[in-house]
């Protein structure tokens, strides 16, 4: 039977729609991660650091994926570290042309007792900026784009405040350990989360660094799987997981959560991903970073956008957050191929 063809929709309509797995009138490009350039910042004079900082700057950054690469999304947060900064942890906040950082190597906690959320989580700087620069751009754009947000999940904000090498140590050593810290720490994912909502976010972007290769798909489903079946529920927007590297072990797994999609990277194929989900939650990605958008053309581009087109991934565009020195000619090529490839094949599913 034919679905009745979707009139024209506004890009927030077309993201939110994609990730309910209903119909569109196109396929929508969407950055569930930063895709800020230096480019981008030399624009509209908002750079890092400050644009990390100042809800105003970060604003007006995060607002060039819709007015110059005619993304159909706005999403703000450009670095992970916003409410580990909260927490206490130690930032190496760098220049223009690089993220900010955690500094691992000095840790703030050792054991579950040490895990405290200051009174001041929702208020301190750095997530209150996040939270500004979310309701600017609400007010500025209104129903016309979809908004995302960010709030990191349990197993990240462990690597950032226990550091990588200790957090993971202590999932080997002690697993019942790790699920109280994990479970303690959840507490931060939820409420920077709902502060996002409150402020006008329409979806949320999850990254929970259980990259593949640090952490197997076993791992996922005993550690992770149920809590993030928590945050699906407990959160009231889509919410986008992330995780880089090799997942197509744990996709099926990531499938049963009630996540409303998945972003995934290119070190899994589309094919291979869509069967993994088998339906049962979104794909949004994945054009490789470092050796498609960074390092070659718009033609390279086209190609892993069609890719994906054909696969039936239902939301396109960088498989993570972007190097900050990738060009606005090979970001511009993702949306005018998809409005191609639409103009030749007509509707998606
Ligand atoms: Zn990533």
């Amino acid at each position: 039977m034919e679905t009745a063809t979707p009139r024209t929709m506004t890009s927030r309509e077309r993201v939110l729609a994609a990730l309910r797995r209903q119909p569109v009138d196109r396929t929508p490009v969407c950055n569930p991660t930063s895709i800020a350039t230096v480019e981008l910042m030399d624009l509209v004079d908002a750079y890092f650091p400050e644009a990390n900082r100042e809800p105003e700057l970060m604003a007006r950054l995060a607002a060039t994926g819709y007015e110059e690469l005619g993304f159909d999304s706005i999403m703000p947060v450009f670095s992970i570290i916003q409410e580990s900064s909260a927490l206490g942890c130690k930032i190496q906040w760098e220049q223009k042309d690089n993220w900010p950082t955690v500094k691992m190597r000095e840790p703030i906690w050792q054991e579950p007792d040490d895990i405290r959320i200051p009174n001041d989580l929702l208020s301190h700087p750095d997530t209150a900026c996040v939270l500004e620069a979310i309701g600017i751009l609400r007010r500025r754009y209104g129903d016309e784009v979809a908004i995302i947000g960010k709030t990191m999940g349990p197993w990240s904000l462990g690597y950032h405040c226990f550091g990588v090498e200790d957090f993971l140590l202590m999932s080997l050593d002690d697993p019942g350990k790790t699920k109280l810290c994990l479970d303690r720490m959840k507490e931060v994912t939820i409420r920077f989360g709902l502060a996002q909502i409150e402020a006008g976010a329409d979806a949320l972007t999850l990254p929970d660094h259980a990259t593949g290769d640090l952490v197997s798909g076993d791992y996922y489903n005993r550690f992770l799987k149920d809590l993030h079946g928590e945050f699906a529920e407990r959160l009231p927007v889509p919410l986008i997981l992330h995780i880089c590297g090799r997942t197509v072990d744990r996709m099926g797994y990531i499938a049963e959560t009630g996540m409303a999609a998945f972003h995934f990277d290119s070190k899994n194929k589309p094919e291979e991903s869509m069967q993994a989900v088998h339906g049962c939650t979104a794909l949004v990605g994945n054009v490789n970073n470092p050796e498609t958008l960074y390092a070659r053309g718009p033609e390279a581009v086209r190609e892993e956008v069609v890719r994906n087109l054909e696969a039936g991934v239902q939301l396109i565009g960088p498989e993570c957050a972007i190097p900050l020195q990738t060009s606005i000619e090979n970001l511009v090529e993702i949306r005018k191929t998809v409005v191609d490839w639409h103009a030749h094949h007509g509707l998606a599913h």
